[in-house]
Parts: C-alpha cells; sequence; structure tokens
C-alpha cells in the first residue's frame, strides 16, 4: 500500500469559486489565473472546472502551452509578458497576449517578425513597484507600442499592493486607482485592474467616491486567483465562508501510529512540547517534505488546527520530515478511540464534511494559503474530487 498521504482537488468547488468571482464583477470579463500550475493544484486537473473562465492568466510560456494542449483556445495572458525576444515566437505561434512592462519588451516586438499582430496588456506600475511603467512614463510606452506594426490592440493594466486592506493606515487600492485612472484617463482599451481581493471587496463597492475610479475598477477583466482557489484573499478580516467560497484543495493522510503519553513527557524532536497530563497522541503520515509547514506551532496548548475523524483537534510537537504528531482528546471524547487508518486532514475537508480552511493553518503556521497551496510536495499523490460538494 503507498503511503496514505493524498492531495485531492475539488472540481466543484473550482466552478461554484469562479462563479462567485463572476458574481461580484457581473459585466466583467474573468480571467482564472493558474500561474504556479494553478496555485499547486495542477493546469490540467483544473482544466475543466475552470473553462468557463474568459481566458487564463499564467507567467510560464511552457504552462500556456500545457493550455494550448489542453484544446483551450480562448485566451491565454501571460502576466509578466516575455523574458527574452524569441519567447515572442511562442506568442505568435500560440495566440497568447502578453503584458508589457518596461522598454526592452517594447524594443524586441519592434524586431520581432510576425505575420499576425499581437494583443499586448500594457502594465502600468501604479504604487507597487514591481513591474510596470510608471504613470508619468505610461503615455510615451502606449504611444511608442501603438506604433509598431507588430502591435494589434493595447489594453492597460495595473496591480494592486494592498487591496487585501490589511495595511494599517494604508487606504488600500484607493491611491492606485487615482494615478492609473489619471494617466489613462483619454487613453482607448481594455483595462484590467482586480485581483481576487479588489474582486471582492472592491469592484461593487463605489467607497472610492469617484465614477471614474468605479469604472476603472469594474472594467474589463478581473484577474482573481486565491479567490478561484477557495481561499479569503483577506483573511483574517473575512474567511473564505465569508466570500461564499469553498475549500478546492484538501490534503489529507492517515494515523500511522498512536502513542500514550505520560505526563512530563515529551513528543518529537527537540522536546519542544511537554505534556502537561497523559495525552493520547496520533502519529500522521505527512511532514514537510510533504509540503506541510514546518513552522507550524505545537509547543503550546494552542497547536496548529487538524482534524482526525472529522473533529478539530491540534498539532503537538514539531513537524518532522515524514510524520507530525496531534492530540487525540477532542477526537475520543467525541468519536470514542482512534485506530490506526483514521482520517486526518491537514487542512481542506474531511470525508464527514467538516472544514477545516487552509487559511487557518496559513495564520498558525504564520504564512499564507498560496504558500501552502504552491508548496505540497511532487512526492504527494492527487485525485480530483468530480463529485458534489
Ligand atoms: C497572481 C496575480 C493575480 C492573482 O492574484 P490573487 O491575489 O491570487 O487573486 C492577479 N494579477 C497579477 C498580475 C498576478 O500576478
Amino acid at each position: 500500500m503507498p503511503r496514505p498521504i493524498l492531495a485531492t482537488v475539488h472540481a466543484p468547488a473550482l466552478r461554484h469559486n469562479l462563479a462567485r468571482a463572476r458574481a461580484a464583477a457581473p459585466d466583467t470579463r474573468v480571467w482564472a489565473v493558474v500561474k504556479a500550475n494553478a496555485y499547486g493544484h495542477g493546469i490540467e486537473r483544473v482544466f475543466d472546472a475552470l473553462r468557463g473562465a474568459d481566458g487564463f492568466a499564467l507567467l510560464d510560456l511552457a504552462e500556456a502551452e500545457r493550455l494550448r494542449a489542453l484544446d483551450w483556445r480562448g485566451p491565454i495572458l501571460l502576466l509578466e509578458g516575455c523574458f527574452e525576444p524569441r519567447d515572442l515566437e511562442l506568442c505568435s505561434r500560440l495566440n497568447l497576449w502578453h503584458a508589457v512592462h518596461c522598454e526592452e519588451q517594447i524594443d524586441w516586438l519592434s524586431r520581432h517578425k510576425t505575420q499576425t499582430p499581437h494583443r499586448v496588456f500594457l502594465k502600468m506600475n501604479s504604487g507597487m513597484n514591481r513591474l510596470g511603467f510608471r504613470p508619468e512614463a505610461f503615455r510615451a510606452a502606449w504611444t511608442r507600442l501603438n506604433a509598431l506594426p507588430q502591435v494589434d490592440e493595447i489594453s492597460l493594466m495595473t496591480h494592486f499592493s494592498d487591496a487585501d486592506g490589511l495595511r494599517m493606515g494604508a487606504d488600500g487600492i484607493a491611491h492606485q486607482v487615482a494615478a492609473f485612472v489619471q494617466a489613462t484617463h483619454d487613453l482607448p482599451g481594455e483595462r484590467s485592474l482586480c485581483n481576487s481581493a479588489a474582486t471582492l471587496r472592491h469592484a461593487l463597492s463605489v467607497r472610492l467616491g469617484d465614477e471614474a475610479s468605479a469604472q476603472a475598477l469594474a472594467a474589463d477583466w478581473v484577474r482573481p486567483g486565491i479567490a478561484v482557489y477557495g481561499s479569503a484573499p483577506d483573511h483574517p478580516s473575512h474567511r473564505a465562508a465569508d466570500w461564499g467560497l469553498q475549500p478546492t484543495l484538501t490534503l489529507s493522510s492517515r494515523l500511522i501510529g498512536l502513542q500514550q503519553v505520560a505526563q512530563g513527557e515529551s513528543v518529537g524532536y527537540g522536546s519542544t512540547y511537554v505534556a502537561a497530563a497523559p495525552l493520547h497522541v496520533g502519529v500522521v503520515a505527512c511532514g514537510y517534505a510533504d509540503g506541510y509547514p514546518r513552522h507550524a506551532p505545537g509547543s503550546t496548548e494552542h497547536g496548529a488546527p487538524v482534524l482526525v475523524n472529522g473533529v478539530r483537534t491540534r498539532l503537538v510537537g514539531r513537524v518532522s520530515m515524514d510524520m507530525l504528531a496531534v492530540d487525540l482528546t477532542p477526537v475520543e471524547a467525541a468519536h470514542g478511540p482512534c485506530a490506526l487508518g483514521d482520517e486526518v486532514v491537514l487542512w481542506g475537508r474531511s470525508a464527514r464534511g467538516t472544514v477545516l480552511p487552509i487559511d487557518e493553518v496559513a495564520q498558525a503556521a504564520g504564512t499564507l494559503s498560496y504558500e501552502l497551496m504552491c508548496a505540497v510536495a511532487p512526492r504527494v499523490p492527487f485525485a480530483v474530487d468530480h463529485g458534489e460538494t
């Protein structure tokens, strides 16, 4: 028998979450962001559930090729554009739309030989200071692009640093929207501004006050990623369930060992957890080599949350490479003694219906759901659940 760890992708939840993103931005087309191998889920595993999107956005040209190999004929957007001139050949061949965020990418385009002009998304750095032209340089970049025979339609995009609204004292996105609107108000072309947080929190709310900002936010393409994968972009202000999102990824395993620990004894490497009272401990076939975060806390009575047989309990001791340990007290209080083979859910949905939000595990470990999803290790087998959620 293979080791019992398993990652399950929930196709109905992906469909549901995509519909939620659409409902949050009703008159807008939706890019399903599938970068990083669909946030660790696997592009081939999510494709069927997400093919109702208006397009797919990603970064990696090899991932774009995989989407075309799945026979996706619709739009694909390269969010970082090309990395070297010859990438443009693939864009021409596969009809990829691509971001243009720097002068060099315009130079490459100007020397590119193509039968079919490209659709490009000109990116503004409106305050994040990652990729894009600054507002004062944006128009010149647009004018340069617009003069190229290699370029067909030019769309305008930017990306927010604080759409989750969690930064103290920051106004979130208003200053970036204002910079974008001011620098682009008389430029033609479709707009794309919102990631998940902006889509859910801002696309419908007009608390920015002015009409131009509200319009720019609501136009023309939104780019939700994490929301499609069932996680709250602004956790812990909101939980995924508050946004009506369902978990799309379950990491599950089983108990492979049981220990009766006496008061004063420790559990695991470094003896970081010492039992204050006698404790029944379950040993789980999941460790950091599976992608579970090694820094998840287990040294206190407030260990990271885990489900055993659908009952919420906690990590005890350090996470090791292949195993971790959990307190079985609440589980046995609910259902009687545990046994080898009992179900453990590290995050996601238990066979008994209980949900452990990935956001809570991430928060306990001092990270984000994004990182946990992307970190599920290659040694973990995947399954796709096509059924009802
Ligand atoms: C990753 C990414 C997104 C999606 O972000 P989420 O927070 O996952 O919704 C949108 N736009 C760009 C440019 C990105 O890189």
